[in-house]
């Protein structure tokens, strides 16, 4: 294999829970040129930043049970010999295992046909994987020491058929049916007709490994029914046979304490982990709030505004941010701190505060609210602004509400911006997705100023929708401050305090 011939990897997603995939899956994703993505491999799987870089190139051929538009299967095939011989190193990303009922071998045929070289990385299958989540192993010694998967996508009223159900239905082994939801009444009734006892458990489970994983359990004679009175929609893996029962036994995953809560870890990835796979641990669906990064904008206007300091009376930081990089070019221009005696100082919010105390600077003005409003509220019971010159340090995209309303109490206002914040977008998107939709159970915040960073990333509308766990009272006063609702406060003020008061709040 040269360098400059592509190549082709046909790897299993696994089952939805992005644990899942294997060590082999997870390092070529990270590694590829190109991602060929289906409906059922987990979209957390894709390299966060893909959707905003373009690196890799993804493809998203999703489909889903013949509901949803799918790339038809010539055309997949075509976009993968495409990619490999423009000498790309492309993933070609499936859900569960690719070899089953994945289509995954007409690909390899394909690749083959056109000499484009490629390797199959086996993944979790849900069959399996589903089932296990649901409690319920698909061989037991004494229950079951076969197992059957079979594709319920035939009808077994056609006339001709290739799976002999009857066959299977006196094998007295576990049954594992995919994609068999609609086909459900047809398969149960020709399974009983072939012999299998109408008593035997089966088992319906819907997006299992995931969150949002839901099961209903019954017998071979009314599991199609209950699966429709429940409303159960594909994805949807069926088990028919004897280990159901253990379910009721063996059921870790439903039976977790945050299973189906969808939580918020607000702190700076690295410090977070601990937190997250606690959470994770008892259940919960964890979404992190993405890192921001700052990257600074052209600074000539600060440096010339840095030059006659003299002629202003006020001087506004927005946030930390504002401050490092005001100070660090004040000292650069051979100034210091002695330069801003004459100026009355005022900073949006307490961490600003505390940035600019850090540096011998204690602010005149400090709002209660730690919003632009709140900060002009506080200005306007002031005599010193009209006619005054106020310097405002601030960020790209900043709101203007605090420039309109200095200028109504007539002062003039001369806005610097010094840098901009980029959010991981794809993250960033997923985190306010979530929130719009009202599907957060809480947001945990381990200190004042991840309060003021989360209002910051998701805007002060979102950050009310989802109520917040917090470590201890300071920070349960910045979340009070910011007009968020309290859920819970630790007791202790550790991680595993915190982690102890998500529980109790959910149980
Ligand atoms: N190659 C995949 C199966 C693809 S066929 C694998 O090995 O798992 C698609 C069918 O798989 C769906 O209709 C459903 O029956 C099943 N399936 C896939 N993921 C599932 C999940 N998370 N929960 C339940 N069923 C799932």
């Amino acid at each position: 294999m040269t360098t400059d011939q592509g190549i082709v990897f046909l790897v299993g997603a696994g089952p939805g829970d992005p644990g899942l995939i294997t060590v082999r899956g997870k390092k070529l994703i990270e590694t590829a040129d190109a991602i060929v993505y289906d409906a059922l491999a987990n979209r957390d799987l894709l390299p966060p930043d893909a959707k905003e870089t373009g690196l890799p190139e993804l493809f998203d051929v999703g489909k889903r049970g013949g509901n949803n538009k799918s790339v038809p299967q010539g055309e997949i095939n075509e976009l993968l010999v495409r990619l490999a011989r423009e000498g790309k190193r492309v993933v070609r990303l499936k859900g569960g295992d690719p070899y089953v009922f994945g289509r995954g071998s007409e690909e390899a045929q394909a690749l083959n046909d056109s000499s484009v070289v490629f390797e199959v990385v086996p993944g979790v299958t849900a069959g399996i994987a589903a089932a296990a989540y649901a409690g319920i192993p698909v061989t037991h010694r004494g229950l079951s020491t076969s197992v059957t998967f079979v594709t319920g996508h035939e009808d077994p009223a056609k006339a001709t058929t290739q799976t002999n159900w009857s066959a299977l239905a006196k094998t007295g082994g576990t049954i594992v049916l995919y994609m068999g939801l609609k086909t459900l009444p047809a398969i149960a009734a020709a399974l009983i007709e072939g012999g299998m006892s109408p008593d035997v458990p089966a088992a319906a489970v819907q997006w299992g490994t995931r969150s949002k994983q839901r099961t209903v359990t019954a017998t071979i004679a009314t599991i199609a029914e209950v699966a429709a009175a429940e409303g159960l929609t594909a994805p949807v893996i069926t088990v028919i046979g004897w280990p159901v029962i253990l379910r009721d036994e063996i059921n870790w995953y439903e039976n977790r304490p945050l299973f189906g809560r969808r939580i918020v870890v607000t702190r700076a990835a690295a410090q977070s982990t601990a937190l997250v796979d606690k959470l994770a641990e008892l259940g919960a669906e964890v979404l992190e709030m993405p890192a921001m990064r700052i990257s600074r904008l052209d600074l000539t206007p600060l440096r010339t505004e840095m030059t006659r300091l003299g002629d202003y009376q006020w001087l506004i930081f927005t946030s930390q941010n504002a401050v490092s990089i005001f100070w660090e070019q004040l000292l650069g221009s051979g100034r210091d701190a002695r330069t801003l005696a004459l100026l009355a100082i005022a900073a949006v919010g307490p961490a600003t505060a505390a940035a600019l105390l850090e540096r011998g600077i204690a602010v005149d003005v400090i709002p209660e609210r730690f919003v632009a409003e709140g900060l002009l509220e506080k200005l306007r019971e002031r005599d010193d602004i009209t006619g005054a010159r106020v310097l405002y340090v601030t960020a790209e995209g900043s709101r203007e509400v605090l420039r309109e309303g200095l200028e109504e109490l007539g002062a003039e206002v001369i806005v610097v911006q010094v840098y901009r914040s980029l959010r991981d977008g794809a993250g960033a998107n997923k985190l306010r997705r979530a929130l719009e939709s009202g599907s957060v159970n809480a947001v945990t915040f381990t200190s004042a100023s991840a309060v003021r960073g989360y209002v910051d990333a998701v805007g002060e509308e979102l950050s009310l929708k989802a109520p917040a766990i917090t470590i201890g009272p300071q920070t349960t006063e910045a979340v009070t401050l910011a007009g968020m609702d309290l859920l819970a406060e630790a007791e202790e003020s550790t991680t595993d305090g915190l982690v102890v008061a998500v529980e109790k709040a959910f149980s």
